[in-house]
């Protein structure tokens, strides 16, 4: 072979490839977006590969030069523009050989690769062998030593897109989110059909070897029976299937049967156990009407998710700070997230562990397998089976653990209320204690007392909490007073109705609420119980958690407005939409939603508006709009919070706006409103409610046969569940290092620390603002 005639100039600047492989996922576009900007933003060149490995090993034009106007609009499209490929050359050596070649030849020695196990598989395999690929490019004489020597060493970082979820190691690949909303939302409309004519509906899902977005879509729209591959149902699943579908039907008057399976399902010989096997037999053995739904690839396809944006972009960022960070001999990263958290794993210690879950399977060891695949998973699994078939008989507790635990709602409606309330009262029956549920929050509970003797505490019963499965608001009512407007009747009430413990799900009326009954037990014993909130607001601004149910669903409502909104804008007009979010004095709403539309600015109330900000950002318009040019000119968007400013109001900005323009763009104001608390929870807001009112209930359980005193003498008895980094844990309002004193802004009614405030940073570096703002 000729060696290489052409001399390679050694860069100036560092060269980042970016690739996507594998099975596409929603999510991935944001993903190389981040990438390319958070390369150029730290001075580096962004390379993207088209068409995956391929792309890699063919060079020439599939390796291009990305730069930052080249992925406008990139975030709110699906698939991956890119391309995606499964490579045969890769996997040989020879085709790695031809791709290192390549690489060097363009002076890229950095590379992210997005993709499912195999392309990071494929990836660290690269890595491994890169300097042998090296010494026989150089043996074969196909590059020089000289050439070579700038790029002895090649930085390799994984982000995990694949809608299975099946990365170990990850709570969420780039994607699931997405494909699990686009099953939901399936879910969601053959339901109103099966509740119609008391019709049977199996869903098949995708998921070979992984029963994730199986699992997550049976807990979002409650399924009557679940197969997963990892947790084949034991043998004779036949009779048990058909007899919780009759007493589901015949004892509690369920008009539905879904049944969710997942393609990869099995039974525990391994035998594949098939939509149309479970299809027949419930025509069969129960008579009842039955229709198979495949939902194929619709599973893969659209924009991705609010979740799906935000994540990819976080993690795009983080990929290339962990390239710049990277040393010459340092194993590759992935990028990988725990609750909150992003965090970097060893890329193969994830791809082994992703591995062995697929061998314990097929050694049949399931519990294993179960366990390996994600502690997250194994704990989703169990509060399936808890809420699925409450009542069974091992599960009952003695007489003296039962409780008479009582569930209301504080604050505005969010998201998630009534999945969390349904599952409270799923799992209290399971376990033989009293859901109570109270209605229209304290001033309902204290009614009892009023003229009309109507109370509104009631037990409620199972059938009538399984269909909140998929609804929005607020079913039991709730209502923003607090009980100082009445504490004698409260307690007195507390009394009355023998409440045990106190699960209160709201935003931070709900957390007001609890101190202030938590306080009043010096006065009253009644409030001697244990007193949790889970936090629900769209405003996500409850102390002791960084995620509250409702925000995801927000988020979603409030991003389809802005994709439509700028659309509307596409090809001719030049035109900017100056945005209002609600959430109250926190800006929470307003930024992620930033982060998820690209917006190019995002005003909040923690930073204000000042004239000098608004004049720098319609220069930067100005400048956005002379380089905005081709098929990706749409609207831009900015997003003002309601309270961010008292003179500087979303007409005024849009008119400001416009006036200054001259006539070069325009400019117009938009209100979403109350359309942001809408429509049906999100499937995040559905599964993130199931998990954390169980864990409320078994931390509520906890105290079952302890005195009055005990309990109150515990501080986590008035707790809050919440994410925090990447834990889930109980935050005890009270005491010298309790939320209340240490954690609360309560002229603000907000935590005092902010974790989502550095994401302000990475809207404005994503949008270009902070470095215009940077030249001024
Ligand atoms: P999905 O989760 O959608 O299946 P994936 O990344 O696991 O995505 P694969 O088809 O397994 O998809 O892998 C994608 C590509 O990665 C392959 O076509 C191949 O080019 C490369 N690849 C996978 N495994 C290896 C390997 N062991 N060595 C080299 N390249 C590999």
């Amino acid at each position: 072979m000729d060696p290489v005639k052409m001399p390679v100039e050694p860069p100036k600047k560092r060269r980042i490839g970016v690739l996507t492989s594998g099975g596409d996922a929603p999510g991935m576009n944001g993903a190389v977006r981040a990438v390319v900007r958070m390369a150029i933003h730290s001075d580096c060149e962004a390379y993207a590969i088209f068409e995956g490995y391929e792309g890699l090993v063919n060079g020439g034009n599939m390796i291009r030069q990305v730069h930052w106007e080249d992925v406008r609009g990139w975030l709110s499209r699906g698939g991956t523009l890119i391309g995606s490929a499964r490579s045969m050359a890769f996997r040989e050596r020879a085709g790695r050989l031809r791709a290192a070649k390549n690489m060097v030849l363009r002076g890229i020695d950095a590379l992210v690769v997005c993709g499912g196990d195999g392309s990071l598989t494929g990836a660290d395999v690269f890595r491994a062998e890169w300097p042998s690929l090296l010494s026989d490019l150089i043996a074969a004489g196909e590059l020089t030593a000289e050439q070579v020597e700038p790029y002895k060493a090649l930085n390799i970082v994984g982000l995990v897109g694949s809608i299975d979820n099946d990365m170990s190691g990850t709570d969420a690949t780039i994607g699931c989110y997405s494909s699990l909303a686009r099953i939901c939302d399936a879910v969601d409309d053959v339901f109103d059909t099966a509740f119609s004519h008391q019709r049977g509906f199996v869903v098949e899902v995708m998921g070979r070897h992984c029963g994730w977005l199986a699992l997550m879509s049976a807990i979002s729209t409650g399924a009557d029976w679940l197969f997963i591959p990892e947790m084949p149902p034991r043998d004779g699943w036949e009779d048990d299937m058909c007899s919780i579908i009759t007493k589901n039907r015949k004892e509690r008057g369920k008009r539905r049967t879904i049944v969710i399976v997942a393609e990869g399902a099995q039974d525990r010989q391994l035998n594949k156990i098939s939509s149309s096997t479970i299809k027949d037999i419930l025509t069969q053995r129960l008579g009842l009407d039955t229709r198979t739904t495949v939902l194929g690839h619709t599973q893969r396809g659209g924009a991705a998710c609010a979740y799906d944006r935000w994540l990819s972009t976080l993690q795009g960022v983080e990929a290339v700070r962990a390239v710049l960070e990277m040393g010459t001999q340092s194993p590759s990263p992935v990028i990988t997230i725990r609750e909150n958290k992003i965090m970097r794993t060893p890329l193969m210690e994830a791809v082994q562990a992703t591995k062995d879950v697929t061998a314990k399977i097929h050694e049949k060891n399931f519990e294993a397998a179960m366990t390996e695949r994600d502690a997250e998973f194994k704990e989703y699994y169990h509060a399936y089976l808890n809420t699925a078939t409450p009542e069974h008989p091992k599960m009952i507790l003695p007489e003296g653990k039962r409780m008479r635990i009582a569930i209301i709602h504080v604050g505005a409606p969010a998201g998630g209320m009534n999945q969390a309330t349904r599952a409270a009262v799923a799992y209290c029956l399971t376990r033989g204690h009293t859901p109570l549920a109270i209605h229209n929050g304290f001033p309902g509970l204290c009614r009892h007392h009023a003229d009309k003797p109507i109370s509104s505490v009631r037990e409620v019963q199972w059938l009538e909490s399984d269909s909140w499965v998929n609804e929005g608001g607020s079913d039991i009512g709730t209502n923003r007073s607090l009980p100082s407007e009445d504490m004698e009747t409260t307690a007195k009430c507390f009394d009355l109705y023998k409440f045990d413990a106190l699960f209160v799900v709201g935003g931070f009326e709900a957390f007001t609420a609890v101190s202030q009954l938590r306080q009043a037990r010096e006065k009253y014993d009644a409030f001697k119980i244990p007193l949790v909130v889970l936090p629900a607001t769209i405003s996500n601004n409850v102390p002791g958690t960084e995620y509250s149910l409702g925000s995801d669903t927000c988020l979603n409502t409030l991003i389809d407005f802005c994709d439509a909104i700028r659309q509307s804008a596409s090809s001719s007009r030049r035109r900017v939409f100056v945005i209002e979010t609600q959430g109250g004095k926190s800006g929470y709403i307003a930024t992620t939603a930033g982060l998820a539309v690209g917006a190019v600015a995002v005003y909040i109330p923690e930073e204000g508006i000042d004239i000098k900000m608004l004049s720098r950002d319609i220069d930067f318009l100005r400048d956005n709009f002379i380089r905005d040019k081709g098929a990706n000119r749409a609207g831009k968007i900015i997003l003002r919070n309601e309270t961010a400013s008292h003179t500087y109001t979303t007409q005024v900005i849009a008119d400001m706006i416009k006036e200054e323009a001259k006539g070069r763009f325009e400019s117009r104001a938009a209100v979403p409103g109350h359309f942001q608390q809408g429509g049906k929870p999100s499937p995040m807001d559905r599964v993130r409610a199931l998990r954390m009112s169980i864990r409320c209930m078994q931390h509520i359980e906890s105290y079952g046969g302890k005195s009055r005193d005990e309990i109150a003498a515990d501080p986590t008895s008035a707790s809050v569940i919440g994410v925090k980094g990447s834990q889930v844990l109980f935050s005890p309002m009270g005491g010298d290092s309790g939320l209340e004193a240490t954690e609360t802004d309560w002229k603000r009614r907000c935590p005092k620390s902010e974790f989502w405030l550095e994401l302000q940073d990475v809207v404005n570096m994503l949008s270009g603002r902070s470095a215009a703002h940077a030249h001024e």
